[in-house]
């Protein structure tokens, strides 16, 4: 998305909480920045904060796939 549009949302998003579902590369006229932005609040994430993300979810995935 577009570092604007990541601005937008984070001023729609307020101080909600979000789970951050998907994260996507942010752009600025039109080159490719290092941070990607989570579609709904717009938090910023670097790429290593990314990573981090993806593999808590995993981990939660695996757990929750235990209890079951
Ligand atoms: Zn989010």
């Amino acid at each position: 998305m577009e570092f604007n549009q990541s601005l937008k949302l984070k001023e729609q998003w307020g101080n909600k909480p979000c789970d951050h579902p998907k994260v996507e590369k942010v752009y600025y006229a039109g080159a490719f920045v290092l941070n990607y932005s989570c579609i709904l609040c717009g938090t910023d994430f670097t790429v290593a904060e990314k990573l981090e993300l993806e593999q808590m979810r995993k981990k939660q995935g695996q757990q929750t796939s235990q209890v079951h």
